[in-house]
């Protein structure tokens, strides 16, 4: 029995095993690298090892480690997860020699499907539909040129040993066909270092559809239906969702048996997971097999109320699975969204940095799979997914309005992500009526562009109320530092709202015209808003229209989340060197409510410009000020554990002359 888990992985995909192995009264171990000392799935272990410093080849690769930490931990079994050691047959070779149940298919099993072309040639004896193409030995470039040419353009070449998407090249044309096979071998030989090359028949307008397969030692199999992962940029899934919308049930059966045929054709046992390109004559090919438990796993999960995981370990554990095939159903549908920190305006370019401010959106049918909170970093060295979101609805109609209305409430600050890109697709015309192909993205790429629409007068004005009534604009009539809070009845307070968005700047005027109320005029128009902010959400009646949204002050930027995405408002920067008043104010002003946690300076002290002199905390999170400019103390208005409103003035600097 299995009683002791190590887990070979990090992130999202450790917290979940660990999940499922407490439900099962079982113990876990993390293994983690330098990077990750401080991380979700470290903490929610039982107990931890440092495997090295933070590159995977120093760490999470490091079969050798792993299995000796195994030992010495009197751990039963090891999970791999996805990606690192989870299709590496040496290490399930290397577990089941040392006695330590691989949490996966045997060693033979993943190396028959290590190799696409000798898995084509295991599924074709099986009798599983293969695309037409050339998937032999012979390597000869003016072989491999008429085979192309035999089968008809276009054709897809692919790197046998492949995976990501790497060492694939579309050839779209017989003279383009040599420079294509060089770059395929190029990238095949870097990535995989092994240049040899299939050549498959390119399918213009596939879906990916795949089955999720289960069998156990006793020659039991079972399929879990199909999800449709065709949404993908750079061949990588974004959206993914189950079952496979207008799937004919007729070959969702098909499909499903011709996936067991593959599973069992190779002796397999565990989770797998059996990919097609299905054809939009109805027509399906087998692609490749991936011998683990998939990123996209959970919409499964939600469509049959099984846990994969503990499936595993219930095989793992060498007894029968848990259901039978008559005993399986399929129930309403479910997505899954990658939300990933990469940059869709930049083609996809990964993106680093802290997440300075993390609020994932909760609810019934929603379930986030997840290994980072808020103040954690995403850093260079791994994968760069924050998180999965993934719901349930009784259809897809139901699921996909819970997908977006979960997107519009995920809220992340401090670190670009795909989330509006996600809304952009989910909320896309060809998306709602489910015209799934696998180039989805490129062939909607302008519809899924972000808009340079005009920022709307109601977000200028929201944005401008939010600035004023969080003091973070300038009295048009008062020196840049004087106390902006008082509302006096007979002095109606004329204020300008200065900000910027990408490269338009805006500057607003705006009068007060009661305590939680301004004027603020756009073009020609006046622009009456009240409302009140709260603990960073703000409800704003703008022109009788309410308005509730969130928003977040980091560094020099107010992020705001709309119903139509992120807007990102970039601050002014008060410049003390050219600031006029300068030389006669220093209010040090507290950047947002918050807490006052320590005031570092005392009246007289004299600091440097860059000295810390206050620390304020606001949303789980420490900020600390800096002098501006070389200063003497004159007064400090706080003390530590103070209630402060942002705007207020925490401290007094009088700058110091310079010779
Ligand atoms: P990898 O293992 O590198 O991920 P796959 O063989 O799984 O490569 O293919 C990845 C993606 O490439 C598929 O999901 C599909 O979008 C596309 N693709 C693969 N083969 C074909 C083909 N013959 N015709 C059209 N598209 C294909």
């Amino acid at each position: 029995m299995i009683n002791k888990i190590l887990i070979a992985n990090r992130g999202e995909i450790a917290c979940r095993v660990i999940r499922t192995a407490k439900k099962m009264g079982i113990r876990t171990v993390a293994v983690y690298s330098e990077a990750d000392a401080h991380s979700q799935h470290v903490k929610m272990a039982d107990e931890g090892v440092l495997l090295g410093p933070a590159p995977a080849s120093d760490s999470y690769l490091k079969a050798d480690l792993i299995l000796e930490l195994a030992k010495s931990l009197n751990v039963d079994a090891i999970h791999p997860g996805y990606g690192f050691l989870s299709e590496n047959a040496e290490f399930s070779k290397a577990c089941a020699d040392n006695n330590i149940a691989f949490i996966g298919p045997s060693p033979d099993a993943i190396s028959a499907m290590g190799s696409k072309s000798a898995a084509k040639s295991i599924m074709e004896k099986a009798g599983v539909p293969l695309v037409p193409g050339y998937h032999g030995d012979n390597q000869d470039p003016e072989f491999l040129h008429q085979q192309a040419r035999d089968m008809g353009y276009p054709v897809l070449l692919k790197a046998a040993a492949g995976g990501g998407g790497k060492g694939m090249r579309q050839v779209w044309s017989d003279d383009e066909f040599h420079a294509a096979l060089n770059a395929a071998k190029r990238e095949a030989q870097a990535s995989f270092g092994d240049q040899h090359m299939l050549i498959e028949k390119y399918l213009t307008e596939p879906r990916h559809v795949e089955i999720q397969v289960f069998c156990d030692n006793h020659g039991n199999g079972v399929y879990l239906f199909e999800r449709d992962c065709s949404v993908q940029r750079r061949h990588q899934k974004i959206i993914e969702e189950a079952p496979a919308p207008n799937m004919p049930q007729s070959i969702r059966e098909q499909m499903g048996e011709s996936a067991l045929k593959a599973a069992h054709a190779i002796s397999y046992s565990g989770a797998g997971t059996v990919e097609f390109l299905f054809d939009s004559d109805g027509q399906f090919y087998f692609m490749e097999m991936n011998t683990r438990l998939q990123v996209e796993h959970p919409v499964t999960e939600m469509i049959t109320g099984e846990d994969l995981v503990a499936w595993q370990i219930q095989v793992a554990n060498n007894l029968p699975l848990p259901k039978q095939q008559h005993e399986l159903t399929l129930s309403g549908h479910a997505f899954e969204a990658r939300v990933y920190a990469e940059d869709p305006d930049n083609d996809f370019l990964p993106a680093t940095g802290t997440l300075h401010y993390l609020n994932p959106p909760t609810g019934e049918d929603i379930r986030v799979d997840t290994g980072v909170v808020q103040g954690d970093e995403v850093s260079i060295y791994y994968d760069p997914m924050i998180a999965k979101l993934i719901v349930h609805g009784n259809d897809r109609q139901q699921a996909l309005a819970k997908l977006v209305s979960a997107l519009h409430d995920y809220h992340i600050v401090g670190v670009t992500t795909n989330i509006d890109y996600l809304l952009r697709v989910a909320q896309s015309e060809p998306f709602i009526q489910a015209q799934l192909t696998t180039d989805f993205v490129d062939r909607h790429n302008d519809l899924l562009a972000a808009s340079n629409i005009q920022t709307s007068a109601s977000h200028q004005a929201l944005i401008a109320f939010i600035m004023l009534q969080s003091n973070q604009s300038t009295p048009a009539n008062a020196t840049a530092f004087s106390d902006l809070s008082g509302f006096r009845v007979n002095h109606p307070q004329q204020t300008q709202v200065s900000f910027a968005i990408g490269e338009q700047e805006f500057n607003l005027n705006a009068q007060r015209v009661g305590p939680n109320a301004w004027s603020i005029k756009i073009g020609d128009e006046q622009h009456v808003c009240k409302g009140s902010l709260n603990d960073s959400s703000a409800s704003v009646q703008v022109n009788m229209h309410n308005i509730h949204s969130r928003y977040v002050f980091a560094e020099n930027e107010l992020n705001i989340f709309t119903g139509s995405g992120l807007i990102k408002v970039t601050l002014p920067i008060h410049d003390f060197d050219d600031d006029e008043h300068a030389q006669t104010a220093g209010a040090i002003a507290a950047p947002m409510n918050g807490t006052v946690v320590d005031i570092l300076v005392h009246s007289g002290q004299t600091v440097a410009k860059g000295d810390a002199i206050a620390i304020v905390e606001a949303m789980k999170m420490e900020h600390s000020l800096k002098a501006p400019f070389d200063a003497t103390v004159v007064e400090c208005f706080f003390k530590a554990g103070d209630r402060v409103d942002g705007g207020a003035t925490l401290l007094e600097l009088a700058p110091l002359e310079s010779e």
